[in-house]
């Protein structure tokens, strides 16, 4: 350690019960502040002193653990952030990020040299799709996008230079499910990474323990929750967190999207309370998807029985945190959908407005917002409608009056 006051010795590491599920865990994490206080002390500094130098030296070369060299290799904030998401997640360690692009760019930079390729979900996120569409061919790496849901579809894909296999356990925005378990299998078959972005399911789902090599999130969505801020977070194996956070080499490292310690702070203090939250918004989401889908209209959520992959999800999740606050309806036409958010929105039912997980619902038209990176005729073949809507449902306390409400909003609008 190079403090040379060290508040961190009384932090205890989180408690490990191997017979809970990982999710769990939020809980268990016991940090002491600097002094005494009940959250770990604020460390705003971007360089840290050492006592000697040839402590410095070692920290340069890896070998000193515990030591703080420069914040945008690691801080004391970030660590804990990281810490408890990886406790979250049940994997060795996480690396957090100043925004969920921010983990995914590097997480590809890193598995990727030029002339591999990537094995993707093609309905991912805008932007993730955008980036390895327009930007990894200019690093010479190719990305074959599949039906995610085929499995024989993304077995026939992989070639011998493939080298990650990459989806959203829930996928944006057709809450699409991936069947982990056995892309895990088809991943260690081919040796390949399987990378999964689990923005969509926290605590519902654990990918790690379903064998996915490194989970991603967009903190800015659920886990943080408060729509205040964007963040990121990759957690994997120590040795892929360390190689990412490598000074040589190091994609984290080197392209630099390195999470404030202020804000890695309020986002510590919002996943606390996750847990609570996703009840809620499951809660939520499943009266409406259930009264919608009887009231006549094109449901799609997970915890329908029509939906898909509604056993298979059933399989995969946590049950307490049920099968999550996203669900689309699809009314019809773009127009349609316009008219329909602006009257909600007026009635204050939510925000027309892009992104998840705040306490209001937030819903937009994703083939016009989020996923307008995807080329039209893709979009079509994928199944995404122009009168699709994406809603987030928020944390309303009395969801049958929202219910009433929104449902009145249709009625006027000739849409029941
Ligand atoms: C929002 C989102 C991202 C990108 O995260 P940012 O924090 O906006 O960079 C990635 N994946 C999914 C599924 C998302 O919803």
């Amino acid at each position: 350690m190079n403090n040379h006051l060290n508040p961190t010795t009384n932090n205890r590491q989180p408690t490990t019960n191997s017979n809970f599920h990982p999710a769990d865990k939020i809980q268990d994490l016991q940090y002491f502040g600097e002094f005494g206080g009940v959250n770990p002390s604020i460390s705003d500094s971007s360089t840290y002193t050492f006592l000697s130098a040839k402590t410095m030296f070692d920290t340069f070369e890896g070998n000193a653990e515990g030591c703080y060299l420069y914040s945008r290799h690691s801080s004391p904030m970030n660590l804990y952030l990281g810490q408890a998401l990886a406790a979250m997640e049940g994997t060795e360690s996480a690396n957090v990020s100043a925004s969920g692009m921010g983990a995914i760019t590097p997480v590809l930079l890193q598995l990727c040299a030029a002339g591999d390729e990537i094995v993707s979900s093609r309905t991912i996120y805008g932007g993730t799709y955008a980036f390895m569409k327009n930007m990894l061919p200019k690093w010479n790496i190719k990305t074959r996008f599949v039906d995610i849901t085929k499995l024989d579809q993304v077995t026939a894909a992989i070639t011998p230079n493939t080298k990650v296999l990459y989806c959203e356990t829930v996928s944006n925005p057709l809450l699409e499910v991936a069947d982990i378990e056995a892309l895990a299998i088809i991943a260690k078959e081919h040796n390949i990474k399987l990378v999964v972005d689990n923005t969509f399911s926290p605590l519902s789902v654990a990918p790690a323990k379903l064998g996915a090599d490194v989970v991603i999130h967009s903190l800015t969505k659920f886990i943080n929750g408060s729509s205040d801020t964007v963040g990121g977070v990759v957690c994997a194996s120590q040795d892929f967190i360390n190689d990412l956070k490598n000074v040589n080499d190091g994609a984290s490292m080197l392209l630099g999207p390195t999470m404030d310690s202020l804000r890695a702070s309020s986002i510590l203090k919002n996943l606390r309370t996750l847990h609570i939250r996703m009840k809620q918004h499951s809660h939520n989401a499943m009266f409406l998807a259930q009264q919608f889908e009887k009231d006549g209209l094109k449901v799609v959520y997970p915890g329908l029985p029509s939906h898909p992959s509604h056993e298979l999800y059933d399989s995969m999740i946590n049950p307490e945190y049920g099968f999550g606050g996203m669900m689309t309806i699809d009314v019809g036409t773009l127009d349609k959908a316009n008219e329909l958010m602006e009257l909600m929105q007026h009635r204050n039912l939510g925000y027309l407005a892009v992104s998840l997980g705040f306490y209001k619902t937030l819903f937009s038209a994703p083939g016009t917002s989020t996923s307008s990176e995807i080329p039209l005729e893709e979009q079509h073949e994928m199944g995404l409608t122009d009168g699709l809507i994406r809603f987030s449902i928020g944390l309303d306390n009395d969801i049958k009056r929202t219910y009433e409400m929104m449902k009145q909003c249709m009625t006027e609008l000739n849409i029941i």
